[in-house]
């Protein structure tokens, strides 16, 4: 059987795409959410399903450990749950900055955290985070996500110096818009209204597999190659 990859955030959108991907290359899987149903309404083989909120450490650690002890040592680890909550600053509500805050830069932190240690004392294994085109550049209403993206690409390539040395491999995968569930998280109609008609005028967005095709590709070079950061959109995105 092929090494162990762990994804959060696959209960639908990216995560759910690469949960099959990588599941039709033949590694069993740890997948991460809060809804569990759709975890298991997947039915992917060699797969174990956690209902994992992923600011709670402990409950992420318990569940690495329990996959581990099943499957043997993490090799992958994407850090794909997020959440994208557009608005004004000065009129979004703190509690929506906080949500994106602890999901998107402190989950992922929690995620690197519970897998590190194993992978630098074995000298292998790959954490992709999955930042953002808006981790490179900015947008109308996405300020705080904006933020929370920079963050990854900033912490990945911090994270990635560091374990270099110890054969340790981290990859940012940056996408452009995605037609997937993230958007309807935002609670502003017109902000959301205003995305769609964005979308439309571009002539369509990316696929979820589409992301998972760059992910998989990243993870299936030579261990010794590491696509330190991929980019990337719909052709006609600006
Ligand atoms: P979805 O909304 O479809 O998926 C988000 C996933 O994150 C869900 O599986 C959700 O599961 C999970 N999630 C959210 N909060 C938590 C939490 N606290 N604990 C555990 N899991 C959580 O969106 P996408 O597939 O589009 O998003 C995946 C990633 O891609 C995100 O990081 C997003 O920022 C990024 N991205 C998306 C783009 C897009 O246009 N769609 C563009 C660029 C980047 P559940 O609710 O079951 O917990």
């Amino acid at each position: 059987m092929k090494n162990l990859v762990v994804i959060t955030g696959a209960s639908s959108g990216i995560g759910e795409a690469l949960a099959r991907q990588m599941s039709a290359l033949g590694h069993p899987l740890l997948l991460l959410a809060r809804r569990l149903e759709k975890l298991e309404a997947l039915a992917l083989p060699n797969c174990i399903c956690a209902k994992v909120d992923i600011t709670d450490q402990a409950s992420f650690q318990a569940a690495i450990d329990n996959a581990v002890a099943q499957y043997g040592p993490v090799d992958l680890l994407v850090n794909n749950a997020g959440v994208m909550l557009l608005g004004q600053i000065d009129s979004q509500s703190a509690a929506e900055w906080q949500t994106m805050y602890d999901v998107n830069v402190l989950g992922l932190l929690n995620g690197m955290q519970s897998v590190l240690a194993d992978m630098k004392e074995r000298n292998t294994g790959t954490i992709v985070n999955i930042s953002s085109i808006a981790g490179r550049k900015t947008f109308g209403n996405h300020a705080a996500y904006c933020g929370t993206k920079f963050a990854v690409h900033a912490i990945s390539e911090n994270v990635r110096e560091e374990v270099a040395d110890a054969n340790v491999r981290v990859i940012t995968i940056a996408p452009g818009a995605v037609e997937t569930e993230l958007l309807s998280h935002t609670t502003s109609d017109e902000i959301i209204a205003g995305y769609q008609s964005w979308k439309e005028d571009m002539g369509g967005v990316l696929a979820a597999v589409d992301v998972a095709n760059a992910v998989s590709f990243a993870y299936r070079q030579p261990q010794n190659v590491c696509i330190r950061e991929i980019v990337l959109a719909a052709t006609r995105q600006q």
